[in-house]
């Protein structure tokens, strides 16, 4: 397969540790992978992608955090000094971190606990231990940001409690979630591959949790501009002619108009008691008569103005309409 491979996903996964708000036992996930490459412009396309997506969906204030986990090469000299350093600072770690301290000191920087956090904010970082590639790279990838105008914020103690991660990570903040709440992150994962049984294989890629993207879109506000259109109702005067108006309607979708028609075989005043109601804009009506001359009438509702036009002509002036309006 040409390299390097791009790949997304979006679907259902659990989680196994416990639930909290926003944070469910089953949850969503949208991931974007790319596989095959180790060139720091590809972390810099996958952070950009991820930026421009939330963008897209009207997210603002969000902090980009980077950070670099080094390699193999950096790792063992660095967490004996990081172990070292816990050691020393044994009593003041809850329970769980003592117990990381011989497990998995990384994991250390990931505590919520208060006193853990303030332990580790002057614990040394691996990214002041990185010998000259991955330093290199680092600096590729911020300065492809810098070149897109891309924000960001190093972040030391950044490390996405997964183990396989070398090199890029990284993290995106929306206000509205609090600082310990990502609504989406990544990282380089180089080793991962190979960690399974397959050949070297670079890869880059990140996981957005969508039920906290739809609380911060939500609360944004960005889902208010959506609006729901509802463009045209056609009123059926006589159930004789509901094939044709089931025509016009479907030819009327297709041209992207948001179109309806009553399926509650309501009288022709009910029917336009309901068009009001529903907030459409436009009622056509399609009756025997109508169909015969082949002229419809269209009713503006919200001014009563009413026109009547030729039934070829429907489709085009009701396009024109609408996206006049
Ligand atoms: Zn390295
Ligand atoms: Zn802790």
């Amino acid at each position: 397969m040409p390299q390097p491979v791009k790949l997304y996903y979006m679907g259902p996964m659990f989680r196994y540790e416990r639930p909290q708000a926003g944070r469910y036992r089953q949850f969503w996930q949208i991931g974007v992978e790319a596989i095959g490459s180790d060139d720091p412009a590809l972390d810099a396309e996958s952070i950009l992608l991820m930026i421009n997506y939330f963008k897209s969906l009207g997210l603002k204030g969000l902090t980009l955090y980077i950070n670099s986990m080094g390699c193999d090469k950096d790792r063992p000299k660095y967490m004996e000094l990081l172990r070292e350093y816990a050691e020393a600072n044994r009593k003041r770690l809850c329970k769980d971190c003592q117990k990381r301290i011989d497990l998995n000191p990384l994991r250390l920087f990931d505590c919520k606990d208060e006193s853990c956090q303030l332990v580790m904010k002057d614990a040394p970082k691996l990214l002041n231990y990185l010998e000259e590639d991955c330093r290199k790279h680092f600096n590729m990838v911020k300065r492809y940001l810098e070149m897109q105008k891309i924000e960001y914020i190093v972040k030391p103690e950044l490390v996405r409690g997964l183990d396989y991660y070398t090199k890029t990570t990284f993290e995106v903040i929306s206000p509205f979630l609090g600082a310990q709440n990502a609504i989406g992150g990544g990282g380089r994962y180089d080793k991962l591959v190979e960690e399974f049984g397959g050949s070297p294989t670079p890869g880059i890629g990140f996981a957005i949790g969508t039920e906290r993207l739809a609380i911060a879109v939500e609360k944004e506000g960005a889902f208010d501009s959506i609006e729901d259109r509802m463009d045209v109702f056609i009123a059926v005067a006589d159930q004789s002619t509901k094939p044709n108006a089931i025509d016009i309607l479907y030819a009327l979708r297709e041209a992207g108009i948001s179109a309806d028609i009553d399926y509650m075989g309501r009288s022709l005043k009910a029917q336009l008691k309901y068009a009001n109601r529903r907030g459409f804009k436009y009622t056509v009506f399609i009756g025997p008569e109508e169909l015969e001359k082949k002229r419809v009438a269209v009713r503006n509702m919200e001014t009563g103005e009413q026109i009547e036009i030729n039934i070829d002509e429907l489709i085009k002036v009701m396009r024109d309409i609408v996206k006049a309006a």
